[in-house]
């Protein structure tokens, strides 16, 4: 069975559809840095308009503790979402209450409102299925239908994302059924070389990812936060970079299941090693084996993958022809630190087949290191999402919408 479309709604013209997007931006000092995610949920935003929908957003933004939180507000995001539409939009300064009511009944017909960050309330992100519930409950008076198009959630449990598409006709946006159409063609006969490039700093997250995704690709290039779980688990000591020491064992069972099946899984011969956490650290390049041994010693910050790393990692990147990246190779905000995840995005707009970018901070740096959209196959507004997928697993936001 296949996604629920909007279609499958009927009518909209004068119906309150609460669209559950993902407009988690980067933001910096309140101001956002990549507008992707805004510019991703225009397309389906803009169609239920054109329908004369009354069209009520909500959206995430960070992680704050169930409890309202001024520098994780919408506010910035709905103003931004103004400009792409070329249209008002209104803005409440609450999910579901007096504000939101009051502005849900005031909306007329082809009008857009975005309502306060939805994990501002406890019941959003609630472990306990009753609680969700509620608050979906809540979110589901404002609403005649739900459309969800928030890709990049749809790998979690929570109210906006299942319970409320429980509680009212709803359907997949124009943005999922796009992300979807991609991520097929990265889990039905990729073209090989198939290559996985994986980073960043949610690195509990990720690991167990690869177990699943062995069996799938040729090739694994291991860079970003979790490299140092992986130097470890070869023996090597790797200062205060990021490690998962709990996660050691786990990582040398990969090494082990990789060489049977045959599967390559590169790690980094180099990385950049810093005195400290900040763009005017002192830094030097050092072996991947020699870590503790720059000047820095045992305090010394891997932050980025070394140029030796660099051109091993852009070499087996063009020589593939299906290509899925996520999370930065080293800390791309800090400049000294983008260098492997600059000549990454480089090699990836030269794969002659599939290459694909996906995650927030991922999609961000590429943006942030000045290449445009098109040079990539498709960037994702998924991370987690996107790789969960591709592990084959059940996405419980994507089945509540009819996906099997
Ligand atoms: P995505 O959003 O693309 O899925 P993540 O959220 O997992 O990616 O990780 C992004 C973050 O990882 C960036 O903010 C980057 O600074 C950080 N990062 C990358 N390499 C390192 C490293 N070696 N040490 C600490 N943080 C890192
Ligand atoms: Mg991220």
């Amino acid at each position: 069975m296949t996604l629920r479309t909007i279609d499958s709604l009927g009518p909209l013209a004068g119906k309150r559809v609460v669209v559950r997007c993902d407009l988690n931006v980067p933001l910096r000092d309140g101001v956002i840095t990549d507008d992707g995610r805004v510019r991703a949920s225009v397309p389906t935003l803009e169609a239920l308009v054109r329908q004369g929908a009354r069209v009520i957003v909500v959206s995430h933004l960070g992680r704050p503790e169930g409890a309202p939180d001024a520098k994780y507000s919408l506010a910035p995001v709905a103003a931004r979402l103004g400009e792409l539409l070329d249209a008002p939009v209104a803005f409440a300064t609450d999910t579901v209450g007096a504000d939101a009511s009051g502005k849900v009944a005031a909306l007329g017909d082809g009008e857009v409102l975005v309502l306060e960050n939805l994990r501002f309330n406890p019941g959003e992100t609630s472990k306990n299925e009753p609680e969700r519930t509620a608050f979906a409950g809540e979110l589901a008076a404002f609403a005649d239908a739900v459309v969800s198009d928030g890709f990049g959630v749809v790998h979690r449990k929570q109210a906006s994302v299942y319970e409320l598409e429980l509680a009212r006709p709803s359907a997949a946006g124009l943005l999922i059924d796009a992300e979807l159409d991609v991520l097929d063609r990265l889990t039905e006969k990729p073209e090989r070389p198939y290559t996985v490039v994986l980073g960043g700093s949610k690195v509990s997250d990720k690991l167990g990812v690869i177990a699943h995704l062995l069996p799938r690709v040729d090739r694994l290039l291991i860079g970003g936060g979790m490299l140092f779980t992986f130097l470890a688990a070869q023996g090597h000591k790797v200062g205060s970079s990021l490690l998962e020491a709990d996660q050691i064992e786990t990582v040398r069972g990969y090494l082990a299941e990789a060489a049977e099946r045959g599967v390559d899984i590169v790690l980094p011969t180099d990385v950049v090693v810093a005195a400290s956490f900040s763009a005017d650290a002192e830094h030097v390049t050092a072996a991947a084996d020699a870590i503790e041994q720059t000047p820095f010693g045992a305090s010394g910050l891997g932050l980025d993958i070394g140029p030796e790393t660099s051109a091993v990692f852009a070499a087996h990147i063009r020589e593939s022809k299906t290509v899925f990246w996520n999370g930065p190779m080293g800390v791309f905000e800090l400049a000294p630190f983008a260098a492997g995840t600059q000549a990454v995005a480089e090699a990836l707009t030269h794969v002659d087949g599939l290459s694909v970018v996906g995650g927030g901070d991922s999609a961000a740096a590429v943006r942030q290191l000045g290449f445009d959209d098109d040079r990539f196959g498709h960037i994702s507004t998924g991370g987690g999402a996107s790789l969960e997928f591709l592990e084959g697993k059940k996405l419980p936001g994507l089945e509540v919408l009819g996906w099997q």
